[in-house]
């Protein structure tokens, strides 16, 4: 396929922003994938499963960057070690009441401006991201409106002279049952991407992330091909 194209698919590694980086893929654009390191538990997970994702789409290049201030400025879980991860029926799957542990203050914006300066530097014509409806119910930061509106301010953050990317989110409006019905139909690797919050080699199986990937291939009712420990 000739690419005439260019996006930067920001990817952690798991399901949705997986999925998005493989609807890239198949609209035709070159990948470049990004994965940011902020402190977070399972960064070397995620960087092992990110690059094993980049051959398998045959993206252009991987790019790694730090972002380490996320960490020092701390108010999560999955960034300050003496913090304890929820697990179990300690997580409330729904999350309508309250903000868990897990929450990283204003990681998505702090991602989004980071991919969109690389971006800018390849002349990307698009970012993907796996934001979705699942995340959005406590996320505000997974949603639509979100895009719509960083979209709008991306047009003012670019040189005069830049086109300003797009960002695009294509799962924004699905839960995590559609999200898998679609990561199967565009041929998602699904069996190489990783969600556990712990970073251990398998995935816990009990935490929010663990939990959520379970249902949702429960909930599609697609096999779900994680090893849980
Ligand atoms: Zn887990």
């Amino acid at each position: 396929m000739t690419r005439t194209k260019t996006a930067v698919c920001v990817c952690s590694g798991g399901i949705d922003s997986t999925i998005a980086a493989t609807i890239a893929s198949r609209e035709g654009y070159e990948l470049h994938l990004f994965h940011a390191s902020y402190g977070q538990r399972a960064e070397e997970r995620e960087k092992e499963v990110v690059a094993k994702i980049a051959a398998y789409l045959d993206a252009k290049e991987l790019k790694f960057v730090e972002i380490p201030f996320l960490k020092e400025l701390g108010g999560s879980s999955l960034t300050n070690i003496t913090m304890r991860v929820p697990v179990g029926e300690e997580v409330n799957l729904d999350k309508e009441k309250e903000t868990p542990s897990t929450w990283v203050p204003c990681r998505n914006l702090i991602l989004l401006a980071t991919a969109s300066a690389y971006a800018e530097v390849i002349s990307a014509d698009a970012i993907f991201v796996g934001f979705n409806a699942e995340e959005a119910r406590a996320y505000p930061d997974n949603s639509k409106e979100f895009v719509k509106r960083y979209n709008a301010v991306l047009e003012k953050a670019v040189a005069s002279f830049s086109q300003p990317p797009a960002v695009k989110a294509p799962l924004v409006d699905l839960l995590k049952p559609d999200i898998i019905k679609k990561g199967i139909d565009v041929k998602a690797p699904l069996h190489l991407t990783y969600s556990c919050y712990l970073g251990e080699e398998k995935h816990c199986g009990i935490c929010e992330s663990c939990l959520h990937r379970r249902r949702g291939f429960k909930e599609a009712g697609v096999e779900d091909p994680t090893e849980y420990i």
